[in-house]
């Protein structure tokens, strides 16, 4: 179990300091929509418990990584960008990890980006 952290942006969303625009909630995830979105779909998936990168919560908790994991589906899912039967339109699953990946919030979290063609290599 990891303590939240008042400097911790995404810690004050959970704790409801500063209200994200939520699409998806359990007990120990939280879904909401980036506030500066990249593709017609962009959420954002994060463990309600701090940990600073995917590195970091693997080790400490790999049940947790699978539940954040199968969170990110889910809300492709809900997004419509996948069905029960097909994988189409389809969608993408970021986490940035480092100052080189481009990684700005030190609370791991994975992008579901869709709703768009996503070019590859990504930039
Ligand atoms: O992977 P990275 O750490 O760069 O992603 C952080 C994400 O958090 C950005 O996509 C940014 O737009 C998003 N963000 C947000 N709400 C904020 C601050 C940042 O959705 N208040």
């Amino acid at each position: 179990m990891s303590e939240p952290r008042n400097e911790c942006l995404f810690c004050r969303m959970v704790a409801g300091e500063i209200p994200p625009d939520v699409v998806r909630e359990t007990d120990r995830t939280l879904a909401f929509r980036d506030i500066n979105p990249q593709a017609p779909t962009h959420v954002l998936v994060i463990p309600k418990e701090h940990h600073a990168t995917l590195g970091a919560l693997a080790g400490a908790d790999p049940e947790l990584t699978a539940e954040l994991v199968a969170a990110a589906h889910a809300v492709a899912v809900q997004e419509g960008l996948v069905t029960a039967d097909a994988p189409e339109p389809g969608y993408r699953v970021v986490a940035n990890t480092g100052p080189q990946a481009g990684q700005t919030v030190h609370h791991v979290h994975l992008h579901v980006l869709g709703g768009r063609g996503l070019g590859w290599p990504p930039g």
